[in-house]
């Protein structure tokens, strides 16, 4: 799975659930063989509990207990998946993210310890694709790593299998241009992480229509469970502030639809 993060930034799209059904009759539910994940922790206790439960899994673990230690060893073992807890001695979780980002897309999930601060990092466009917060079951850990997994292996399906082309969403003066994956409005290129763009697009297919949490959660995450509502949350938050507000309406305690700008 590799030559997905080198190749392109079409290769490096993870498709969501709803572009996946139509590329079915590929293999279901694809799990790459041989998985190597980056924990950077320095709590060695939590460290180690981590990279014991991965390895249980079958996959190849490596820790790393500091930012700049993180930032060679992801160079170095060029992970499937980081594993990366914010606060850390020397450049914390934010830089060692972005500098990790900045030389190959890689999936990244950020441990925190309160669900104000996921809100925090979530505002200051952290490329990363899931957040759990401190303290977190492995169960849930593994979950949520695997659908990552899944969604990275079946973008390479696709793009292995020649993906159909996939029309560009035109909503007013926004441009969502899901061959090569980007953003525009009113002409601006706008940068999304993967999730936000698939998040967007999961929602902008059906415009004007309310999507729950739990139904972007099984679509976008691929990962079905009440916790990870926040997660969606954050990445709403991220995609108003990136894209403008007007673009996705809260229905409150149900949850998120794509309002096309100017009543287009
Ligand atoms: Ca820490």
């Amino acid at each position: 799975m590799r030559g997905v993060w080198n190749s392109c930034l079409m290769a490096t799209s993870y498709p969501s659930a709803s572009e996946d059904h139509a590329a079915r009759g590929l293999h279901a539910d694809p799990l790459p063989s041989a998985v190597t994940v980056l924990v950077v922790e320095d709590e060695p206790d939590i460290a180690n509990a981590i990279a014991n439960r991965l390895a249980a899994e079958g996959w190849t673990a490596e820790i790393a207990g500091d930012g700049l230690t993180a930032v060679e060893a992801a160079a170095r073992l060029r992970p499937d998946v980081v594993i990366l807890d914010v606060m850390l001695p020397g450049i914390d979780g934010l830089e060692v993210c972005r500098r990790i980002q900045a030389e190959r897309p890689v999936p990244v999930i950020m441990l925190t310890a309160r669900d104000d601060e996921t809100d925090v990092l979530v505002g200051l466009g952290v490329g990363a694709d899931d957040y759990m917060t401190k303290p977190f079951s492995m169960r849930e850990l593994v979950a949520r790593t695997k659908s990552l997994l899944r969604r990275v292996s079946r973008a390479e399906q696709i793009a292995e299998a020649g993906a159909m082309p996939l029309p560009t969403i035109v909503a007013g003066d926004v441009q969502i241009d899901r061959a090569q994956r980007r953003v525009s409005r009113a002409n601006e290129l706008v940068h999304l992480t993967p999730t936000e763009f698939d998040l967007l697009v999961t929602l902008a297919v059906t415009p004007r229509t309310v999507l729950t949490r739990e139904k972007l959660l099984a679509d976008v995450w691929d990962w079905v469970d009440a916790s990870g509502t926040r997660t969606v949350d954050s990445h709403i938050k991220a995609l108003r502030r990136k894209l403008g507000a007007d673009l996705i309406r809260t229905v409150h305690g149900v949850g998120y639809a794509f309002e096309p700008p100017d009543g287009t």
